[in-house]
């Protein structure tokens, strides 16, 4: 195709109307789900899409683990899963309970298990009762023989001490004798399908039996959760668009082994955000591998982000900056962006509790005179800083209005300054102590 031949251009314009507005994508509309209660955090039906992390401490390390739950629980994290893999783990785990209670860390704590969860159940009541929910991978409970039996008892015991469970199915240990016999059904097949889209079906299937199965010991519909995790983008949509349209239980969501760093994020970014548009998803776990010496805490804040960005829940107010260009060839802006998004951070805690709503708030943080008065009225708060060859001035807007033009350098002190003084006048309550 010559993309600039007239013919080209005129197979264009015959629906281009110039007068007419743009239509706007349908309302995010989110799969009916039957609510799960975790521990008293909801998740599915109309409650707000959940927040979910995991540890990476030894969980028979009491303190470390009780230590990063925490760091997990301040960053966001509404629900942690803690690994427990053996007697030790299994012991320690009422003792995190208890030092998360002491630190007034009410976050509920998920078990996963893999192999030996029947036993560890079974000898260790106390970490059962420490646990809000269970997460069961039905490929690891057992092999032949063993599995119903194993499987059965961490129902009964998620039965008799009233917690739900997750069903968590993933590609990297699928129950392989559902995958063979699938994969011999299907070459029987006029018709057979190729062995990925057989084990995709697989990943399906074994989590709707297992929940079938869980119900069947007497397991209520509304203590299920279900997962069916891959690693391919593309694979994640076409496997939760199948199990989203042929259950109601609450799904959770999350790429697995997404990887590290920016490849990490940005496929688990690409993932999420095209079910969590179709509305499938009611929590969600982003599976980042942290660089050496990084912070747990990274993939809590990735998943509010995606959440916030996508405008399905508000967490803590967001900065908007301009990528910088040839106009800015100091970093101070790109400084100040980052000191203003780690000050609102720092200071959400205390927010959040004297001023609903704040989390809300939009700021913007703009390196020149071309889009920085523009985007900055568009925000809550705005400030223009000066590009090369301007005045240097930097003028704030605040609800689109400009309120005062801050020069010299305390630039960034007098922000924050309007910053506090903005949230309070805005966000105070009237019976707030600090609200003006
Ligand atoms: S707002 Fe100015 S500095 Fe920022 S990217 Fe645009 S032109 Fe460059």
């Amino acid at each position: 195709m010559d993309y600039h031949s007239p013919a080209f251009c005129n197979a264009r314009q015959p629906n281009y109307e110039p007068d007419s507005i743009m239509t706007e994508i349908p309302a995010y509309k989110r799969r009916l789900s039957v609510p799960a209660n975790i521990g008293g955090v909801i998740v599915g039906g109309d409650a707000p899409l959940v927040v979910q992390s995991m540890t990476n401490t030894d969980t028979a390390d009491e303190v470390a683990t009780a230590v990063q739950v925490a760091d997990l629980a301040r960053a966001g994290s509404e629900l942690v899963r803690i690994t427990v893999n053996t007697e030790d783990a299994a012991a320690a785990v009422p003792g995190i309970r208890r030092r998360l209670d002491d630190m007034g860390i009410q976050v509920p704590l998920i078990g996963d298990f893999h192999f030996n969860g029947h036993k560890l159940l079974t000898r260790y009541p106390s970490c059962a009762e420490a646990l809000a929910k269970f997460r069961i991978n039905p490929g690891n409970v057992g092999k032949g023989s063993r599995r119903d039996p194993q499987f059965a008892t961490m129902i009964e015991i998620a039965k008799d001490y009233g917690k739900p469970v997750r069903i968590g199915v993933n590609w990297g240990s699928l129950d392989q004798d559902l995958l063979s016999r699938m994969m011999d059904d299907n070459a029987r097949r006029p018709d057979p399908q190729g062995p990925a889209a057989v084990m995709k079906t697989a990943l399906v299937r074994s989590a709707l039996d297992s929940a079938e199965k869980a119900e069947a010991l007497g397991l209520a519909h509304e203590r299920i959760v279900l997962s069916c995790k891959v690693s391919g983008v593309q694979d994640l949509v076409t496997v939760y668009r199948d199990l989203a349209s042929r259950c109601d239980f609450a799904l959770h969501l999350g790429l697995t082994e997404a990887g590290m760093g920016s490849k990490g994020i940005v496929a688990s970014t690409a993932a999420l955000a095209l079910l969590l548009q179709e509305g499938i998803g009611d929590t969600v776990r982003i599976s980042l591998t942290p660089q050496p010496g990084e912070s747990r805490t990274r993939e809590v804040i990735v998943a509010q982000e995606i959440l916030q960005t996508m405008g399905l829940r508000a967490f803590t107010p967001l900065v908007a900056a301009c990528p910088g260009c040839g106009r800015t060839t100091s970093t101070f802006f790109q400084s100040l962006a980052a000191d203003i998004q780690h000050h609102v951070r720092e200071r959400m805690p205390q927010w959040r509790r004297e001023y609903p709503g704040v989390e809300q708030m939009t700021l913007a943080v703009m390196g020149c005179v071309v889009n920085g008065p523009g985007e900055s009225r568009h925000a809550n708060l705005g400030i223009s800083l000066p590009g090369t060859g301007e005045k240097p001035v930097a003028p704030v807007y605040e609800d689109g209005e400009k309120t005062v033009t801050l020069r010299g350098d305390n630039i960034a002190e007098e922000f924050k300054t309007i910053v506090e003084a903005y949230v309070r006048r805005r966000y105070g309550r009237s019976d707030s102590p600090t609200a003006n």
